[in-house]
């Protein structure tokens, strides 16, 4: 089994997290008891902005549908799964809140993540923030190809942007979800962010749904209080 970790959260006390890939695929438990957590959970993740949020008591949410999950809760593990989609991980020093959010296209045009973000400056009570982000290796601008359908939806939404849109002779685009997601973050008032910067199809060790097709693994990213 492989981590990634962001050095900006790894200096923080009291939190555990990766970015996990394995050719052989990715054991949850195993990874829970590594680092000493109850569980790690995940949902089921379908491109939306549904927030899943558990405060009190750990449940078990895996049959639920969604694709950010938040929590204070301690030794439990929240996690998304990615294969070229965008992993972020979110920690708010202040509340203690976590958030583990999974942003492919759809994700990033419904601003899940700027969604998770807001959704723990509602819940917590503390009014002076202070929130750390890791985005995780997913597919970068250099191999993320989309057609007009796609492109167009994001040109009405954030506008006819070359930051994060290049057009290309064929008539298609090249779209930077990454510089998307980061831009979110900011706007939502998330000073700090770490980005993991490689390209999940460049990089032959990560796991890339556009590269393997279904055969692809996944990537499993986590953030847990200790
Ligand atoms: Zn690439």
């Amino acid at each position: 089994m492989n981590i990634i970790k962001s050095e900006v959260l790894e200096s923080i006390k009291g939190l555990s997290h990766g970015f996990i890939y394995s050719e052989k695929g990715i054991d949850t438990e195993k990874i829970a008891e590594n680092h000493e957590l109850n569980n790690i959970h995940s949902l089921k993740q379908i491109h939306s902005d549904n927030i899943i949020f558990f405060e009190y008591e750990a449940k078990d949410i895996s049959s639920l549908q969604g694709d950010s999950i938040l929590t204070k809760i301690k030794r439990e593990g929240v996690s998304v799964f990615t294969a070229d989609c965008v992993p972020i991980i979110i920690y708010e020093k202040e509340s203690g809140y976590i958030a583990a959010v999974h942003a492919g296209w759809k994700g990033t045009l419904k601003e899940i993540v700027s969604k998770s973000v807001n959704r723990i400056k509602e819940v917590s009570k503390d009014k002076n923030y202070n929130f750390v982000a890791a985005i995780g290796p997913a597919i970068g601008k250099c191999c993320y190809e989309v057609g007009e359908d796609v492109a167009s939806q994001f040109i009405s939404r954030f506008g006819d942007n070359n930051k994060f849109l290049t057009h290309l002779e064929n008539g298609k685009f090249l779209l930077d979800l990454v510089y998307l997601n980061k831009s979110q973050l900011e706007h939502a008032g998330v000073k700090e962010i770490d980005i993991l910067d490689s390209c999940t199809k460049c990089d032959k060790l990560l796991p890339s749904y556009r590269r393997d097709g279904k055969d692809a693994g996944r990537m499993l990213s986590f953030i847990a209080l200790l």
